[in-house]
């Protein structure tokens, strides 16, 4: 994988469609999918790539 380093995935949908939005840590390789106006909302709001960093097992691999 090359050029993304993980975060936020978000699918442009067309109009009227469920937004879907993919998170990915490239350096635990945990994902997580959410679809939904109010879940995306939240997740993007809730900053889970500061949130996962606290948690991630991996990121002692990157100091
Ligand atoms: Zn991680």
């Amino acid at each position: 994988m090359s050029g993304w380093l993980g975060g936020i995935h978000v699918h442009r949908m067309q109009q009227g469609q469920v937004p879907v939005v993919d998170f990915l840590c490239t350096s635990c390789w945990h994902h997580r999918r959410v679809t939904g106006h109010r879940a995306v909302t939240d997740l993007v709001a809730s900053d889970p790539i500061t949130q996962h960093k606290t948690v991630c097992p991996a990121r002692e691999d990157h100091p």
